[in-house]
């Protein structure tokens, strides 16, 4: 089957109807747009929302090596706008659209095709496509919002949103509203002669508390004055604050695409791949690189760690070093994990000694989605001999990890199996992540310290150990 014409499909959770639904990729933007922008938006700005929610989409899909949405585990977005991404169904949609449904899906399908398969990356990785209704003048640094600094999303001044009706709104609030809402409490009474600077000042009053002479912003009247201008009954009055006005200027966080300043530059006419270079710094246009059965690990990273066998270097009868067989069986694993599209590091690719704790350090920077150990066993009976694989106490993945490759490595090498065993291993306790440690055969018998010098046998192990992880990402 070839693999890479098929549609690709996303498991979406419908947080509303609590459902599961398997949409293909094409049908999922064309929702997606349907439900982050108005229809009636130009072509290019639909063409950049496009591609924010396939790269927001594919950032998060378990095929392409995302992980998923964190609230609902096993798929690869929920329906949440306030989470991963909204979406609106075709029901939704023509309850939304009416009469106009027709013409509003004809155009955000144009877009989407237009776009088929182009995504956002910056150093060749998905970007978190982030947008917003209007940033009212320009985009904000990610870690005023989210805390940590991305170098995509910095902030730009944009113009192009002025022309929307979130550029510049004010809300007004009663002195009541307000104090309701914030739950404060603030004097408001009605005041004789107090002074608001600013814009009641210099206040001069007779006896009786009528007004001779105020200051009113930058001129001085008469109370006799205020009294004619404002159609006051007399001038013995006070005043109070009774409203406040809030003037805000855009909607939403503010970081990513301005929606309405992609709306903005659609309508001067600029394209769509300039429109997403203005707002994410840095970053590129590309097509999707399909998953295919060939390469099933892209975007998998894996640590490959070859023991020594012991500070001292164990080795067999017959004097073959468990350092040496471990490197080889470590760097045809390596090999074979990147022809499968996994990036792949070894915490020590030469005979030389490199100490644990300076392995596991290596393996925790890197933060790979496994880190795997390849040892041998040393029974202290000659005869005794066979394949054994652990896994830290309670690292479930690790466990599944730990029997899909012992399994390949029992049904090919035909070595006796002594099974699958939770072990407090310091390399699979101190590494960060699921962790497997496999003893490929034992060194201390004669007859696999014999198969372990041979290099068929070697790669044939490697093999076993590859399919496994195969297995258990395809599972
Ligand atoms: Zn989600
Ligand atoms: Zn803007």
């Amino acid at each position: 089957m070839d693999y890479g014409s098929e549609e690709l499909v996303v498991k979406l959770y419908d947080i509303d109807q609590q459902e599961a639904r398997i949409i293909g990729l094409k049908e999922y933007v064309i929702g997606a747009v349907a439900a982050s922008m108005p229809p009636e938006f130009p072509k290019e700005a639909l063409k950049a929302q496009a591609i924010c929610c396939r790269t927001l989409a594919v950032k998060r899909m378990g095929i392409f090596g995302g992980s998923g949405c964190k609230r609902q585990p096993g798929f690869d977005v929920c329906n949440d706008s306030l989470h991963c991404q909204g979406f609106m169904d075709i029901e939704e949609r023509q309850k939304a659209w009416g009469s106009r449904y027709e013409e509003f899906t004809e155009k955000i399908t144009a877009a989407v095709e237009d776009t088929s398969e182009v995504i956002i990356v910056y150093n060749n990785n998905p970007i978190e496509a982030v947008y917003h209704t209007a940033c009212g003048g320009c985009t904000e640094d990610s870690e005023n919002v989210w805390g940590n600094k991305v170098s995509y999303l910095r902030r730009v001044e944009c113009i192009y949103c002025k022309d929307s009706p979130y550029w510049k709104t004010t809300k007004n609030f009663s002195v009541r509203e307000l104090k309701r809402r914030l739950a404060i409490n603030f004097d408001d009474s009605l005041s004789d002669n107090r002074e608001i600077p600013g814009l009641l000042e210099n206040i001069n009053s007779t006896a009786s508390g009528r007004i001779k002479k105020i200051k009113i912003g930058d001129m001085i009247f008469q109370g006799e004055d205020i009294k004619n201008l404002l159609g006051l009954s007399s001038t013995k009055f006070s005043w109070k604050v009774s409203a406040l006005s809030f003037q805000v200027m855009g909607h939403g966080h503010g970081l990513g695409l301005c929606q309405y300043g992609a709306r903005g530059m659609a309508l001067l006419g600029f394209p769509v791949d300039e429109i997403l270079k203005f707002y994410f710094t840095g970053v590129e246009l590309k097509r999707l690189e399909r998953p295919t059965y060939t390469k099933p690990l892209i975007g998998k990273t894996i640590v490959v760690d070859p023991g020594h066998g012991g500070d001292s270097g164990n080795s067999g009868p017959m004097g073959l070093s468990e350092g040496y067989v471990n490197l080889e069986i470590a760097r045809a694993v390596a090999e074979g994990l990147m022809q499968c599209g996994a990036k792949v590091m070894l915490t020590r690719d030469k005979n030389e000694f490199v100490s644990l704790s300076e392995r596991i350090r290596i393996s925790n920077e890197i933060k790979p989605d496994i880190t795997l150990s390849i040892q041998q066993n040393f029974f202290p009976d000659e005869q005794v001999g066979g394949t054994e694989t652990f896994y830290y106490p309670g690292d479930v993945e690790g466990k599944k990890i730990a029997e899909f490759i012992h399994r390949e490595l029992i049904a090919h090498l035909q070595l006796s199996d002594m099974g699958v065993k939770p072990a407090d291993l310091f390399v699979l306790r101190e590494t960060n992540n699921p962790s497997v440690m496999v003893n490929v055969a034992a060194l201390s018998n004669p007859e696999e310290e014999r198969l372990l010098s041979e290099p068929q046998f070697r790669q044939k192990a490697a093999t076993a150990i590859i399919n496994g992880i195969k297995c258990y990402y395809q599972e």
